[in-house]
């Protein structure tokens, strides 16, 4: 399905990744950790990610980019840029339910469902989430969302993978009809100021003074 120029792109933009990508080094976002060891040691991830890196958003948004003719996708929204701040710690103060507070941001490629041309949206979440395991106590907190886990063990990469899914809008379009529609659209409704000095010449020029 992909195209030749797909795979060489993408080729490429692992190259680049890779004097930043430390994948050695012990990442904490992809890492597997107890929610209880993440909380104890208030582990703080602040980060800056591409689409990429995120298989399910990427799925998403690859199969809603899948209904405009290949010319029209972005080039490079796989590059999206995502900014993740997530910080563990304690729901509770004695300290036996991991919770986890952040702010995660995006800025991705959709198609409008009014014009089908594609265009940037903003995602935003506000993380405040209780952190429950399998067979985890589920006392309740008001203020946090609870949050369970399918194993014992987290992926912090995987919950802001799901919490950018959840931020996606059900169906995204253009803020304003006025801006849907190609690119000559636009232009057409520029054309009247731009061909003003113009029109102005030409009726300086009939006027015999
Ligand atoms: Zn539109």
């Amino acid at each position: 399905m992909l195209s030749n120029q797909t795979s060489v792109t993408t080729f490429f933009d692992s190259m680049e990744n890779c004097p930043y990508d430390a994948r050695a080094m012990a990442n904490p976002l992809t890492d597997r950790a107890l929610p209880a060891q993440l909380a104890a040691s208030g582990q703080v991830i602040e980060t800056k990610g591409k689409l990429s890196e995120f298989p399910r958003l990427r799925m998403l948004v690859e199969a809603d980019l899948a209904r405009v003719t290949r010319a029209k996708i972005p080039q490079k929204w796989r590059d999206a840029p995502i900014d993740i701040r997530l910080a563990f710690g304690w729901a509770d103060v004695r300290r036996q339910i991991p919770a986890l507070e952040g702010q995660i941001s995006a800025r991705i490629d959709a198609v409008c469902q009014r014009c089908l041309e594609p265009f940037e949206i903003s995602l935003n979440a506000q993380l405040k989430l209780m952190l429950l395991i399998p067979g985890g106590d589920a006392t309740a907190f008001e203020e946090y969302e609870i949050w369970e886990t399918a194993e014992d063990t987290v992926r912090p990469l995987d919950i802001v993978d799901e919490v950018l899914i959840m931020a996606m809008p059900l169906s995204a379009a253009h803020d304003d009809s006025a801006m849907c529609g190609p690119l000559a659209k636009k232009l057409l409704t520029e054309e009247p100021g731009k061909v003003r000095p113009f029109a102005d010449l030409k009726s300086q020029m009939r006027d015999p003074n």
